[in-house]
């Protein structure tokens, strides 16, 4: 049957084909160490999940306001208030089915054929093709490790051009590891006064952050922030909520509306028992669970980095933010390991699960080749084990 142009231009998920060779392996009964995780290894917490319960058990099986339920809104929007200085309607909020979908939607919703969007590299690998089929042209902003993989205001000056409608920022950052400070979002925003562009900012590792890291939303950091900014986020990571699919928007209303009336004809309405789960998510009760997951991520992060810097040939910056570590290890490619020729992070990752049973996802997918990502959503043991065995083949 005949695939249509728009579907075909659509990229398969390179970060998948690894994860998947690495279950393969597994049901093969190897016994590999993956570090693709891209979700929380926590159970999501019993009181959200008996929230989901109550409310199916008192019916709320059916179809809902497609841009969520009036409660959760509110909700939100008093999250946003409260812990993000953000002041939104409920009727400045969408609530949507995971936040790829927020990002799709976004993209749909403000994005023309032909607009320019502006990426900065390493990015999450569904933005560009999102913005694609969107019909934009995606204009990837290459960084460097000495400027920790952020762009600098200069750079972003110099990018911005009469189609620039769109700036991607994700901090803390999937799969870079790091965060921005408030101090270089100011400054990022500052060189946006003026400009049409609009930002798309991507907050779902807002809590995820360690050391004496600062998060604060874009939209936060001025009015001209919040009149230009899409804040995006979801219960995913914060909540170890990845199977529920809830994700939300909030911005200015006009986009919002159009979002909405996307979502009408898309998908309607978020799983309703969901919805009630996720109110129980937003809960005095989870600040306690957060800390707790928080503080075991930024242990491992901690140790990931060291056991990282300690090989020969990887530079790794300590995360910051989000689960993932993304070494250097490009001093590597151009050697021949165990028979395999390494000349860029498709290779290496491939060589690595093939020979030391260790799964890590390709920068290539993300815009840097020179680098891989570990996930460390994972136990210490697997770390450890994993990180025994990377040392182990990389000194060979
Ligand atoms: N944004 C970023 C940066 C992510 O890493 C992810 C998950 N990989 C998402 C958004 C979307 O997550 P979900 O669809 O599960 O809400």
């Amino acid at each position: 049957m005949k695939v249509s142009q728009r579907a075909q231009k659509v990229a398969p998920s390179a970060t998948l084909a690894v994860t998947n060779r690495a279950k393969e392996l597994k049901a093969q009964g190897k016994d590999v160490v993956g570090f693709g995780a891209g979700e929380p290894d926590f159970d999501t917490p019993d009181y959200i999940k008996d929230a989901a319960i109550k409310a199916l058990k008192e019916g709320k099986t059916k179809y809902t306001p497609a841009s969520g339920i009036p409660e959760l809104r509110a909700a939100i929007a008093k999250k946003l208030e409260a812990e993000n200085g953000l002041k939104y309607a409920p009727e400045q909020i969408v609530v949507n089915i995971g936040g790829k979908h927020s990002v799709y939607e976004a993209m749909q919703a403000v994005l023309d054929p032909g607009d320019e969007l502006l990426l900065p590299a390493p990015f999450w690998v569904t933005y560009p093709e999102a913005a694609g089929l969107a019909g934009a042209v995606v204009k990837i902003m290459e960084t460097s490790k000495e400027d920790s993989y952020k762009i600098t205001p200069a750079q972003l000056k110099k990018a911005i051009t009469s189609k620039t409608t769109m700036l991607v920022l994700n901090s803390p950052n999937n799969p870079g590891g790091f965060t921005y400070t408030p101090d270089e979002l100011r400054a990022l925003a500052k060189v946006l006064e003026g400009t049409s562009v609009c930002v798309m900012s991507d907050e779902i590792y807002e809590k995820l952050i360690y050391g004496d890291t600062k998060f604060i939303s874009f939209a936060a950091l001025s009015q001209d922030a919040y009149n230009r900014t899409l804040t995006l986020n979801g219960l995913s990571k914060t909540y170890s909520m990845t199977g529920w699919r809830l994700g939300y928007t909030a911005g200015p209303l006009d986009v919002i509306k159009a979002m909405a009336r996307l979502q009408d004809h898309m998908t309607s309405n978020p799983v309703t028992f969901a919805q009630y789960a996720a109110i129980a998510a937003m809960g005095p009760q989870s600040a306690a669970t957060i800390e707790k997951m928080r503080v075991e991520f930024e242990k491992r992060a901690r140790y990931m980095t060291d056991r990282l810097r300690a090989i020969k040939g990887v530079e790794c910056t300590e995360p910051t933010g989000a689960f993932y570590c993304f070494p250097d290890v490009s001093a590597h490619y151009g050697r021949t390991i165990g028979g395999a020729k390494i000349t860029g992070s498709m290779d290496f990752a491939k060589a690595l699960l093939e020979q030391a049973m260790v799964g890590v996802v390709p920068g290539l997918p993300f815009g840097c080749d020179a680098n891989v990502r570990l996930s460390f959503a994972c136990s210490m043991e697997q770390i450890t084990k994993g990180l025994d065995r990377i040392q182990k083949w990389l000194s060979q």
